[in-house]
């Protein structure tokens, strides 16, 4: 079956469960499409020959359950993962083997699926492009020189190129929803505090969500229900409900008011992305939601207030890599010096960018000034979207300004990087969940994804809202392979 790793997640299970294909075959396809790949440098951390065996010893059994039967899945490798390496993208975790395993991980074992590797992300999740993993640029598979967004970009083009047949990201300021709109892939950053961060190598801790990025919406869905769950290890996990986010779908969206925020209407956005806006109203329009012109006043601040608090927590997350517990650990004459050596060494340029943003806007006499502004700056964000929530039941936004970029052509310019995430953080500012679906191409034939924005925890709704628009976009991504 030579197609097998064309099929959805969905498709893949079905057929695993009717014994329509082995695991071992389905395995087996995405492993010999990812060894000819290397070109793409989605993997940092290949786990081959174990899963294939995973997939042998599956293949004999008579009975298996769980929502993700005899599925190989590649997970990016910010996710901690019991003997086997996990990097962060970064140096200073180059020989890093957690001895335990992340909550989302595990779930989604305990559903049935098995690690087929660890996939290529900016260092310490901190980029737009991917261009900060001390493992190397990963090429989107849209175009030898293209980016395929950041920070979860091997994900996405692991997933566009056919190398798993799902992951999971991770999103602090939108490093699933963007990647996953430059590769043309569906991305959900769910609500905060719906799937566990326990294992997750820490960015900004009041931001970070990990979440589901697949081929198809319905492949999400199925996804999400796997990986959310409360747990009681992570003291900001919520106790509610899992929704069966992937029985429930439908694309009836019928009288679904749908808000459309005047404020994400940016100067010099293409002409392109608007079209793509417009399309995505039409879309929603003609499967019987309702449009609602709306305001969320405070976004202007959004992305000032995001890079002081996201650099904030992660100055003090990333305090604990003093070459004593964990990782790389350079020369040194004394202990101070040993400290010094490791963390100049060990980090790059973004991520000590940002621990010495995180550090000045926390330090004594500007802490009130930067820090606790941008903390009240976050609130009256927050306090928009739960007012436009009293109108609306989601708010369509696009995915990001532009489609993927040239690599270099941001590396140097940081605020241009940070201005990609524009559309993007005010979600994570708001602990909402949001999606970017694929919905359309620009004049390079490059995907733009348009990004639904819900009401917490009211992941459904988005889904739902996000299948409505694939049924019409007819995105119908075709890569001609170049890169094998
Ligand atoms: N691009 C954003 C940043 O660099 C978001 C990263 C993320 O979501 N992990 O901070």
């Amino acid at each position: 079956m030579s197609n097998i790793s064309e099929f959805s997640l969905t498709k893949l299970v079905s057929g695993i469960k009717k014994k329509e294909f082995t695991s071992e075959e389905v395995t087996k396809s995405f492993i010999s499409n990812a060894e000819k790949s290397k070109k793409l440098n989605t993997y940092i951390t290949e786990c081959f020959d174990e899963a294939i065996k995973y997939a042998k010893n599956f293949d004999k059994k008579k009975e298996y359950g769980g929502l993700l039967p005899g599925i190989p899945i590649a997970v990016k490798d910010l996710f901690c993962t019991k003997n086997i390496k996990t990097t962060a993208g970064s140096k200073i975790l180059n020989n890093f083997i957690p001895t335990y395993e992340s909550t989302v991980t595990n779930n989604l074992w305990s559903e049935g699926a098995f690690l087929l590797g660890k996939l290529n992300c900016d260092e310490f999740a901190m980029g737009s492009s991917n261009e900060t993993s001390f493992f190397g640029n990963v090429t989107n598979p849209f175009g030898e020189k293209l980016v395929p967004g950041g920070s979860s970009g091997g994900s996405a083009s692991a997933i566009a190129a056919n190398l798993t047949p799902a992951t999971i990201g991770t999103d602090t300021g939108g490093s699933i929803r963007q990647p996953a709109s430059f590769t043309g892939v569906v991305g959900l950053k769910p609500t905060y505090g719906r799937c566990s961060r326990w294992g997750i190598v820490a960015f900004a801790s009041s931001l970070d969500q990990a979440g589901p990025m697949t081929k198809n919406v319905e492949d999400c869905a199925l996804l999400l229900e796997a990986m959310s769950g409360y747990d009681p290890k992570d003291s900001t996990s919520v106790n509610t409900k899992v929704e069966n986010y992937s029985s429930k779908l439908t694309n009836k969206v019928k009288d679904l008011k749908i808000g459309i925020p005047k404020e994400y209407r940016v100067d010099n956005m293409p002409d392109e992305i608007n079209n793509l806006w417009k399309k995505g109203v039409d879309y929603l329009k003609d499967a019987g939601a309702k449009i609602k012109n709306i305001s969320l006043p405070h976004t202007m601040y959004a992305l000032p207030a995001y890079y002081i608090v996201a650099p904030a927590e992660a100055s003090s997350n990333l305090a604990r890599y003093d070459g004593v517990k964990y990782g790389h650990r350079a020369k040194g004459n004394n202990l101070v010096e040993m400290y010094e050596n490791t963390r100049s060494e060990g980090f790059g340029d973004e991520v000590k960018r940002r621990i010495l943003i995180g550090t000045y806007v926390l330090s004594s006499g500007y802490y009130d000034a930067y820090y606790l502004k941008a903390q009240k700056v976050r609130q009256l964000i927050k306090n928009d979207f739960d007012k436009a929530f009293n109108e609306v039941d989601a708010i369509l936004t696009p995915s990001t300004p532009n489609s993927a970029f040239k690599m270099g052509d941001k590396k140097d310019d940081p605020v241009s990087m940070y201005l990609n995430d524009i559309f993007t953080v005010p979600v994570n500012l708001s602990g909402l969940p949001a999606i970017s679906v694929p919905a359309g191409y620009d004049k390079n034939n490059l995907p733009l994804g348009l990004q639904l924005i819900g009401k917490p925890f009211d992941e459904q709704t988005i889904l739902n809202l996000s299948l409505a628009i694939e049924k019409r976009a007819n995105f119908n991504k075709k890569i001609s392979v170049w890169w094998n």
